[in-house]
């Protein structure tokens, strides 16, 4: 086994849906990372016994490392915290996560403590951080969770939007968890940032969320809007995670906006596809 490779304990699970949970493990002391990044989680085929069918799958979204079995996740818990929690679809038919679903605690887990991964706070340059806009879908919420239990995060900017859109209300997974950041996070810092979230729920009608999908919340001008602040190429920094398509189409959106993309530092968007 790789020196970087420790064996975690699954300490808590939360199921959201049939096909959408969240669990905790325990955290090495030495593993460090940045909010917004991520980690390869892995499972041994052997120790497990709902895990023997794995390498019978033709799944290709799982890498195999030696016969262990990895796959990336990222974070949703901040850096500071004791446990390292993870937001996980179950993806039909899918070697790793369709066996992952069946966790319990005290299960064995394996982690490659190298984190990896780019879209952080910290990449920006300029502009300067003002206003944070983070635009996700489905469990690519879950590199904002961990940003938004950065204390420094709260300090650095004026305003948070969080955009998070779910097929279903059920599907809209932490509502409470973020209904409580402003209180708990934004109560540690002078000057918090204001957080402003903005549900958006596609395929069924839900009082207090948006319906449609985000390019077309952005190109007619209803997330800023409902956001009440502008996107300002001066003053924006805009973070996407989910589902690729989204991120394209969005990132096109933005761009049409006249913001552009950040490279080397200097520029607006930066965005991680999820899968
Ligand atoms: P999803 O289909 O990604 O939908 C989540 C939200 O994203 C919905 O509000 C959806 O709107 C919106 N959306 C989808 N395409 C969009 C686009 N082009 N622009 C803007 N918004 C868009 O649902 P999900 O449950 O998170 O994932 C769906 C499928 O992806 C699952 O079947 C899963 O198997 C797969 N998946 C795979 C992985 C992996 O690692 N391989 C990870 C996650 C998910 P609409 O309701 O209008 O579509």
């Amino acid at each position: 086994m790789s020196d970087n490779i420790q064996t975690v304990t699954v300490l808590s699970k939360t199921t959201w849906t049939p096909t959408l949970f969240s669990f905790t493990v325990s955290r090495p002391d030495s593993f460090k990372f940045t909010a917004g990044q991520f980690v390869r989680l892995g499972v041994n085929p052997s120790q497990l016994k709902y895990y023997q069918q794995i390498e019978a799958s033709n799944d290709t979204s799982d890498t195999a490392l030696n016969e262990d079995i990895f796959r990336a996740y990222s974070i949703v818990s901040s850096p500071f915290d004791e446990v390292i929690e993870f937001f996980s679809i179950v993806i039909p038919d899918g070697a790793f996560t369709s066996q992952l679903q069946h966790l319990q605690v005290g299960d064995e887990l394996l982690l490659n403590t190298m984190p990896f991964g780019f879209l952080t706070l910290a990449r920006y340059q300029k502009p300067l951080p003002k206003d944070l806009w983070l635009l996700a879908t489905g469990t690519g919420l879950a590199p904002f969770l961990s940003m938004l239990q950065d204390l420094k995060t709260w300090e650095d900017y004026e305003h948070i939007v969080l955009a998070y859109s779910a097929r279903s209300t059920q599907e809209l997974a932490y509502v409470d968890k973020i209904k409580s950041l402003q209180e708990d996070f934004g109560t540690l810092v002078d000057n918090p940032a204001k957080l402003i979230f903005i549900p958006i729920v596609t395929r069924e009608p839900v009082d207090g969320a948006l319906s449609e999908r985000l390019p077309k919340l952005l190109l007619e001008g209803t997330l800023e809007k409902q956001a009440g602040i502008a996107l300002d190429i001066d003053t924006t920094h805009v973070m996407l995670c989910g589902n690729p398509d989204m991120v394209d189409d969005t990132k096109e959106a933005l761009k049409s906006l006249r913001l552009v993309m950040n490279r080397r530092g200097e520029g607006n968007i930066a965005v991680e596809n999820y899968w």
